[in-house]
């Protein structure tokens, strides 16, 4: 498979012919060759978006009618799309298939929102300077948009973007993580194939110094970035005034209360913590358990973690696949032993063989242990204990992170006083922190990031506010 450009409608090689091999986590073959963007694709691409946004009109009707349609490809294609993301990422096929639902699901949910853009009007008289005004608050596409993925959820990143951004009436310019390019170029084939005129969907591939030159680029309008704090960290620095969405990592708290159901927090937590190898942005990582549930909690959880099945991904019996690269595998293991070293206990896993990391618990860590304080990004729970609400909440906020946070119980007012207490874009209440759907805003406090992706909050990030006085004489 050769994984070209897409630059002003058409499927292109770069300019200097550069192609790289791609291998997944799961065989050692080639995948596919990928293009690698010059600096010169790039301006094009950049140029393709502006003209597209300068010259065309595409009505609310017709941007939500190509959204309908392309959710509905992605459905007929959903085998075909689901056996990418199992090769390239090394997801099961169970959540790759899940994957292409929820992609489906945000274009779907867009094409609504596509509908809804929306101002206001307000009578000039409230003020002496405005009394012959008549004042509307209107919401305007902000123009061209550079749209950054990470490998994780690669088909769900790219319709999310694409979708928020073409639905408030800007085109965009993609460029998928060097990891994962497959899907998403199907993807836009897809998006093309439902009807997106020339220059609105652009795609260039490549890696960081790729995503740099669309960083200094200063023809975007908005960046919608997901991946590391790191590179969040780079983009701002780089893009200067220009405004941001940034989905970035975390290290979600997940609280489990004295009384809760043990058997209920210890699934949904295994399930959580293990999906996609722990490479999820929202997943529980540091686990807070009442001095009074943890012995039950762990011999529940335990019995859990036990039963995850970790193998190929392409056997649809397997739960848990590989990560990414065996490179993480290797980092995620010296992190946990790291932790070991320093007085915690590793009550399952701890190992990796190549891409494949055993799911693992570790418990009495230090707060200071990267396991604890930083973003792990794979298979490992880490459990520590508390005596009163008030130290787990302390614990759950002293993060740099804030990106979801969940609390099992079943006092209404333990529930109440965390939720209002988690420093967190979300909070899940009986279930992990791995929530996440296209009809709400979804996005972090703190480090995790900026502004909200989802509904028509992440519609609105992609437009400018202006403001017109209509002038009715004295
Ligand atoms: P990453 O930051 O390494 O890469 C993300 C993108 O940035 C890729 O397209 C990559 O090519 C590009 N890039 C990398 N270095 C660059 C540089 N120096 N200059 C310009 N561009 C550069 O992230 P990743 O490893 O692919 O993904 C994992 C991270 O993504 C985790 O931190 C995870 O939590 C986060 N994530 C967040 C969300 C969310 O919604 N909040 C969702 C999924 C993943």
């Amino acid at each position: 498979m050769k994984i070209d450009l897409v630059i002003d409608g058409q499927r292109c090689a770069p300019s200097d012919n550069q192609y790289e091999p791609l291998i997944g986590p799961v065989t050692p073959d080639q995948l596919a060759e990928v293009a690698v963007a010059t600096h010169e694709d790039v301006q094009r691409a950049v140029s393709a978006a502006q003209a597209a946004f300068d010259r065309d009109r595409i009505t609310a009707k017709q941007r939500s009618d190509i959204m309908l349609r392309t959710a509905q490809l992605l459905l007929d294609h959903a085998d075909e799309l689901a056996d990418l993301i199992v090769m390239e990422v090394g997801k099961t096929l169970r959540e790759s298939r899940g994957e292409v639902k929820t992609a489906s699901d945000a274009f779907f949910s867009m094409a609504g929102e596509a509908l809804r853009i929306r101002g206001v009007t307000l009578d000039g008289d409230a003020t002496t300077a405005t009394k012959d005004f008549n004042i509307s608050v209107i919401r305007e596409a902000a123009g061209p948009v550079c749209a950054m993925t990470a490998y994780n959820a690669p088909l769900n990143q790219v319709c999310y973007k694409v979708g928020m951004a073409f639905a408030a009436g800007c085109p965009v310019v993609i460029k998928p993580s060097p990891f994962t390019p497959m899907v998403s170029s199907r993807a836009i084939d897809l998006l093309v194939e439902a009807g997106m005129p020339s220059g609105w969907i652009n795609f260039v591939t490549g890696g960081a110094e790729v995503g740099q030159a669309l960083f200094e680029n200063p023809h975007f309008a908005r960046y919608a970035f997901t991946g590391s704090r790191t590179v969040g960290d780079i983009l701002v620095r780089s893009v200067g005034l220009r405004r941001s969405l940034l989905e970035l990592g975390s290290n979600a708290p997940n609280i489990v209360h004295k009384g809760a159901d043990l058997g209920l927090a210890a699934r949904a937590l295994t399930s959580a913590g293990f999906a996609i190898a722990g490479q999820v942005c929202m997943r529980p990582q540091r686990i807070l358990v009442h001095e009074d549930a943890y012995d039950g909690f762990v011999v529940e959880l335990l019995k859990c973690v036990e039963a995850v099945k970790v193998g190929d991904p392409r056997d649809p019996e397997t739960d848990m696949g590989p990560v990414r690269t065996e490179a993480s595998a290797a980092r995620i293991v010296d992190w946990v032993k790291q932790a070991e070293h320093s007085g915690a206990r590793i009550l399952a896993g701890g190992t990796h063989e190549g891409c494949y990391v055993a799911p693992t618990v570790v418990a009495g860590v230090r707060t200071d242990d990267l396991v604890s304080c930083e973003e792990i990004f794979g298979p490992v729970l880490v459990l520590s204990t508390y005596r009163h609400l008030d130290d787990a909440i302390a614990e759950a906020n002293a993060s740099k992170y804030g990106l979801q946070s969940a609390i099992f119980t079943t006092d209404l007012h333990i529930a109440r006083e965390a939720t209002r207490r988690l420093r967190s874009g979300g909070v899940v209440i009986n279930n992990a922190s791995r929530m996440r759907t296209a009809l709400v805003p979804f996005g972090g406090a703190k480090d995790s990031g900026l502004g909200r992706e989802g509904g028509l909050w992440g519609v609105e990030e992609f437009t400018e506010v202006k403001v017109v006085y209509d002038y009715f004489g004295p």
